[in-house]
């Protein structure tokens, strides 16, 4: 528990001054909460003398009191009210600083980061999870810090009464601490299973409405929804399993207080029928007991919430942890575009997909890469664009290896078009501007218009402000890749790397993508995938490449006359033409 609350003030930063500031106000409002109820004690006592008959009551005396008293309550309202403006926005602060530096993180980090972290574990850290650390976070360290400044200054006020009862409820707050502990050590345990329960959940649901077309097209409602209210219920399950976990130390935990109460309250009665105690003083050890015990329940609460938290902050240290892939590049500026492969090899894990390749592909030239599917075509162009770092070997560009340039210098330099086009749920405009932030209105327009994409974006509702759906699925597949089509353009890089752009395609927009794709790479260096026996023939050079080697190398006449996998594959291409090579 304090471990955590540790954590947090770390994670408060320059906030920290605040945090203890807030510490500070909440020992007065202990003070304040305390007096108040030992002044109505003392006017009590005043008025039962009078009563008695043992001392005459002084009406003004009685006056400056209660007056000093409504002082006392007005103070506590305001170091209250101190307190919650000093404490209670560095929750929001903070997890929004954590929130915006894991969101730079994300953009950092290798694609292998994703492959071993779903979307469901990353979704869930970046909201529920931080969530936790938002809301309940500063509230947890308040319920303790200050529960137990409340609870030490009231058995102090309590001891200069009368040091038995004082003794009663510290026993009562030791013994709960005791059970606290093990309240502590379940939920400690307990939290890391709470949460990957809950990125389950959350991956299941991501899943799902990813799914939902597919699911739709083959009726599968009933079949699809198992896996997310599997999903469901072992969460369900997990989570009432840790709840019944907590019952034990729990009960015994308002055992102990509820004991020490009872225990207060017989020791109090049994003084004070003796003539031990007055009944005003009574009264006022029963309320101090009874706020005592509240503060040590808030603690209690605070204990479980706190582990969670502890769980929380693990995971995202964890993504803070992530290896970033440019951690050594520098800003750099190419001046020339030749890429040479050296000796690359790569393992997915511990999968080995590239082997040992070599090959150089000259500026302003076009490289188609062939090969089955399955065979390494798409991870060359990701080990290019360094969206993984290669194991062996080095890849360079106008002689500068990769590894030397910052991500963003290497990206400025590459354009990439995907088979599968991701658009953002925002307007076409946005969308293509994607490609180049800076860009204007005219640009973004001479974009759309070389990709082919104006005619069609001008027939929609909004035009170029039109809001695109969520994975763009108010365009057809083709709209869709001229509007990639149109980014890559306007974005203008030396590199340009399509990678089966045209293979999920009609032939109808093949055509005019085939347009587009022109105006993409006209004096540019280009790497293809390709699956059109047009782009493969027309290349200046051509990779076989089967099961992560270069198997054939050279210009479509070239290979042709060696024969081999090559004029395999070109016969079959012959035969079907739209049957993919990729
Ligand atoms: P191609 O583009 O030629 O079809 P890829 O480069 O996509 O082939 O994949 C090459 C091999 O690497 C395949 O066996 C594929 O299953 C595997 N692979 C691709 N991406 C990953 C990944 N993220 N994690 C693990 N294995 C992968
Ligand atoms: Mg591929």
């Amino acid at each position: 528990m304090f471990k955590t609350i540790k954590r947090i003030i770390k994670w408060t930063g320059e906030d920290k001054k605040r945090l203890y500031l807030g510490f500070v106000y909440s020992f007065f409002l202990s003070i304040l909460t305390a007096l108040p109820v030992m002044g109505a004690a003392y006017v009590l006592n005043l008025i039962i003398l009078d009563m008695n008959g043992s001392q005459q009551l002084s009406m003004d005396w009685v006056l400056y009191i209660l007056a000093f008293l409504i002082l006392l309550v007005l103070g506590r309202a305001l170091f209250s009210y101190l307190r919650a403006k000093s404490q209670e926005s560095i929750g929001y602060e903070i997890t929004a600083k954590e929130r915006i530096e894991i969101g730079n993180i994300l953009k950092k980090v290798s694609l292998g980061f994703f492959d071993s972290n779903n979307a469901g574990k990353i979704a869930s850290a970046v909201t529920t999870d931080f969530s936790y650390v938002e809301m309940y976070g500063m509230k947890m360290i308040d319920n303790v810090v200050n529960g137990y400044i409340c609870t030490l200054t009231m058995i102090l006020c309590l001891a200069f009464y009368n040091y038995i009862i004082a003794l009663i409820c510290l026993a009562g707050v030791g013994l709960s601490a005791v059970f606290l502990r093990l309240l502590s050590n379940r939920s400690n345990r307990n939290a890391p299973v709470h949460q990957e329960a809950q990125d389950s959940m959350i991956a299941a649901t991501i899943e799902y409405i990813r799914g939902i077309p597919i699911v739709k097209a083959f009726k599968q409602v009933g079949v699809s929804r198992e896996g997310i209210e599997k999903a469901y219920r072992k969460s369900r399950d997990i989570n009432v399993k840790i709840e019944m976990d907590y019952v034990p130390a729990n009960c015994l935990h308002l055992f102990s207080l509820k004991l020490a109460s009872v225990a207060v309250v017989l020791a109090a009665a049994t003084m004070a029928a003796k003539g031990e105690m007055a009944i005003p003083n009574m009264l006022m050890m029963l309320i101090f007991s009874f706020i005592i015990f509240g503060h040590v329940e808030s603690i209690n609460n605070a204990a479980h919430v706190l582990e969670i938290i502890d769980a929380t902050m693990d995971k995202l240290e964890k993504i803070k942890e992530a290896e970033f892939i440019d951690k050594n590049g520098k800003e750099l500026t190419l001046s020339s575009y030749d890429i040479e492969f050296k000796n690359v090899s790569f393992a997915y894990e511990q999968k080995d997909v590239i082997k040992s390749l070599s090959f150089k592909i000259p500026e302003k030239t076009t490289t188609a890469i062939v090969g089955p599917s399955g065979s390494g075509k798409t991870t060359i162009c990701s080990l290019l664009a360094r969206f993984y770092d290669v194991s062996k070997g080095s890849i360079s560009i106008g002689g500068r290896d990769i590894r030397e340039m910052s991500c963003n210098s290497l990206l400025r330099n590459i354009s990439m078009v995907f088979q599968n086009v991701y658009l953002f749920h925002d307007t076409v405009y946005n969308n293509i501007k994607f490609g180049n932030p800076e860009a204007g209105k005219e640009e973004v327009i001479e974009a759309a218009k070389k990709a082919c994409c104006h005619e069609f974006i001008m027939k929609l509702p909004e035009r170029y402000q039109t809001v695109i759906g969520d994975t763009g699925s108010t365009l057809s597949g083709g709209e869709k890749q001229r509007i990639s089509i149109a980014r890559a353009i306007l974005k203008d890089a030396s590199i340009v790397i399509l990678d089966e752009a045209t293979a999920s395609v009609d032939p109808e927009n093949e055509h005019k993508i085939q347009g587009a794709i022109t105006s993409l790479v006209k004096g540019k260096t280009m790497i293809t995938i390709a699956h059109r026996l047009a782009t493969i023939e027309n290349a200046d050079q051509i990779l076989v490449v089967d099961d992560g080697e270069i198997v054939q190398q050279g210009s479509h006449k070239e290979l042709i006359r060696e024969g081999k996998i090559y004029k395999k594959f070109m016969s079959i291409r012959e035969k079907a033409e739209g049957w993919t090579l990729a």
